[in-house]
């Protein structure tokens, strides 16, 4: 076992290994080792100590599964960084977001048999969870149907349900999106997983019906599995709740106790500023220099993202997104995935976004060692491309 996270060019059990010069570069999953470095520097505010007698219940004294201050200071960050309004809304807790995502989709179902099942739609690009979750629950009350263009003009059929997701911003291209369909039978799940300053500009707080967001793209601990919704409705909470309640009896303690430790350190740092501060300008950095690197290129092209007023920064911020949405602009190169794999460069398929395989989606969010070798294999690749050997 390593003691360390090891990046794709190194292995061993102290990472001093090298794999060799042609080794890939691997930025395949969205895993967001780049707040690493953060922690390093917290390690003693961020630090938990569980010992062996504490929280063995099921529950907690009021006899719920959520923690009552861990709900307050997730209210408090909302407030802090004006990403959404938690006021008078329900929040409750999933194991990551990826529990919630489905639970919603159950919770705005109809539920009678009488009812056609809801359709589940998502726009192109989307995360491929929508489409995967969604068919292998393989329930009565739902169905995927594809992408929501298919059925803009199609809404005036009012038996039937419209479950629309809608990230934003979108993972993988970074677009503030909205929802496309509206009407008195069509609701939108929000999932909000990247709508920190980390990632982009915070117009607005945001103030949907059903919201999601995680631990994961926040403090960057995917491997706690931690996320909230935040809920306007009572009837829709009551249903997301069932269901984790059904599924999971709740997240596990030792997770929220974990998450409150972060976010209390999170909080405590500059009322919240420091680690956005920290993430927003190693996204911003990475994102600068890929760009330059790339625009040099003909073959490859990056996604346009403007440069947007910031209501947590209060200034206008340039593009720092989580990920970058390459497309292969050459006519033969319509399979982009392998064009990059000759090249070493592991990146993930634009079919898996249910887009054309001419886009990849490469991961920013990795670590520091991760992105440096990305960039070597993007100056060699345009070094051949430009005849510089
Ligand atoms: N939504 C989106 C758009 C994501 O990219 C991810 C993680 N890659 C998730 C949800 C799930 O996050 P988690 O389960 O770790 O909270």
């Amino acid at each position: 076992q390593p003691v360390c996270e090891c990046n794709s060019c190194y292995g061993g059990r102290h990472c001093s290994e090298f794999l060799g010069a042609g080794c890939a570069a691997n930025a395949v999953s969205g895993d967001p080792i780049f707040l690493e470095p953060y922690w390093m520097k917290h390690a003693a505010s961020s630090a938990v100590l569980v010992s062996g007698w504490h929280r063995m219940s099921y529950t907690y004294s009021d006899g719920s599964y959520i923690s009552q201050v861990l709900e307050k200071h997730i209210r408090k960050l909302h407030a802090h960084v004006g990403n959404a309004i938690t006021d008078g809304r329900y929040i409750i807790f999933g194991v990551g977001s990826t529990q919630l995502l489905n639970a919603a989709v159950h919770a705005l179902s109809p539920h009678t048999s009488s009812e056609p099942p809801a359709k589940v739609i998502a726009s192109a690009p989307f995360y491929a969870s929508y489409r995967t979750q969604t068919e292998f629950f393989n329930a009565v009350d739902y169905k995927f149907a594809g992408d929501t263009s298919l059925w803009k003009n199609n809404t005036s059929d009012n038996t039937t349900k419209f479950i629309e997701f809608v990230t934003s911003p979108n993972n993988p291209d970074g677009k503030l999106n909205k929802a496309i369909l509206h009407g008195p039978n069509v609701k939108a799940i929000y999932d909000h997983a990247y709508y920190w300053p980390h990632f982009t500009a915070i117009p607005a707080p945001a103030d949907e019906d059903v919201m999601l967001f995680t631990i994961s793209k926040l403090t960057g601990h995917a491997g706690s599995r931690f996320g909230w919704a935040v809920i306007k409705d009572e009837a829709v909470y009551q249903r997301m709740l069932e269901y984790v309640q059904v599924s999971t009896k709740g997240v596990p303690r030792e997770t929220q106790l974990r998450a409150l430790k972060l976010l209390n350190a999170v909080l405590e740092e500059g009322e919240a500023k420091e680690i956005f501060k920290f993430a927003y300008k190693t996204m911003r950095n990475r994102w600068e220099r890929l760009n330059s690197t790339l625009s040099m290129s003909k073959r490859f092209s990056l996604q346009k993202i403007a440069p947007q007023f910031c209501s947590f920064f209060q200034k206008i911020r340039v593009p720092s997104p989580a990920y970058a949405w390459l497309k292969c602009e050459r006519q033969e190169d319509k399979d982009c995935y392998s064009v990059l794999k000759a090249a070493n460069i592991d990146g993930s398929a634009g079919g898996n976004f249910s887009a054309e395989d001419r886009y990849v989606r490469l991961s920013l969010i990795k670590s520091q060692d991760d992105f440096e070798i990305l960039l070597d294999k993007f100056t060699k690749l345009l070094d051949e491309e430009n005849g510089a050997r």
